[in-house]
């Protein structure tokens, strides 16, 4: 049955703001759980099951598949569907709002989801920044969004800096708008994040590090002695001082720093008051 048969027969329409675009193309449900490498022992985190299309796929792959979804009115049709497979548990919630923690338990886990394009960034920042992450996520996003975050230096924001200081990041595949129902306005990619167990760069304190990174792209396109001055409260000569112990041009911005410049520089500033400030 396709996906409009689905939801006439519930009498419900797709909602454009919860981000309801369905992915129906079966050839790339398979191929996102492919590149999720899921295999039969794994737990899968699934964000926005929508009307099941990618738990189905999910649920032949793992050993376990929850399945987070915000729209009450999907929730009939879901339990209808998976309430009889003991391996998927459907929860009704707002992801951003869910301890993930509690609902997941002890175990290892991956994320793989379509995600609801409207809180893409929330919701990689809310799984990172999680004590206990995610071992991959294979995310499907707006493709200008999964470009911004395989972006190297020169053209990095404060997304792709904190993403690519958790995992290494890579864009899987490209899906055209047709593979979805409705069909969106946007272009769409699959993005693979495979999570650090440590992160790539050494730093005393990951408070500080974030701290920092915030306040080099608090101020767009200004310079990093400008940008460090204001978001870290510091007056202009003591952010140049601290810009040029760690070796970066004071004039030089936020975009262009790459990760151990980004790590260089809360090293400097751990050695200074704001090292207590934010440890
Ligand atoms: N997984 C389905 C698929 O691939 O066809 C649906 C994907 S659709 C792009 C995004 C889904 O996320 C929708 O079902 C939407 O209701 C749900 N959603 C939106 N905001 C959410 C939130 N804050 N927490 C959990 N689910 C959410």
């Amino acid at each position: 049955m396709s996906d409009q048969d689905r939801l006439d027969r519930a009498r419900v329409s797709p909602k454009k703001s919860l981000g309801q675009n369905f992915l129906h193309d079966p050839n790339a449900l398979e191929k996102i759980v492919a590149v999720a490498e899921v295999e039969p022992d794994d737990t899968v985190l699934e964000i926005g099951p929508g009307t099941g299309n990618l738990t189905r796929v999910l649920a032949r792959h793992a050993g376990r598949v929850i399945a987070v979804e915000l729209d009450d009115r999907l929730l009939p049709l879901l339990e209808r569907e998976f309430g009889d497979q003991p391996r998927v548990e459907i929860v009704h919630g707002d992801i951003l709002a869910t301890n993930v923690s509690r609902l997941i338990g002890e175990s290892d886990y991956l994320v793989v989801a379509n995600l609801p394009y409207y809180i893409t960034s929330a919701i990689i920042r809310y799984l990172l920044e999680n004590k206990h992450r995610p071992r991959r996520l294979v995310l499907t996003m707006q493709r200008e969004v999964a470009e911004r975050l395989v972006a190297t230096p020169g053209d990095l924001s404060l997304l792709a800096v904190s993403v690519q200081f958790y995992g290494q990041v890579k864009i899987a595949l490209r899906l055209n708008p047709g593979a979805f129902w409705p069909r969106p306005d946007v272009e769409s990619a699959v993005v693979r994040i495979d999570v650090y167990d440590t992160p790539p760069v050494s730093v005393p304190s990951e408070r500080l590090f974030f701290q920092i990174v915030r306040a080099g792209f608090g101020q767009k396109r200004k310079q990093l002695r400008n940008a460090i001055s204001t978001g870290l409260h510091l007056d202009k000569a003591e952010a140049e001082r601290l810009l040029i112990q760690a070796g970066i041009d004071p004039q030089r911005r936020a975009e262009a720093l790459n990760l151990d410049e980004w790590a260089a520089l809360t090293r400097a500033a751990a050695e200074t008051d704001l090292g207590k400030r934010f440890s």
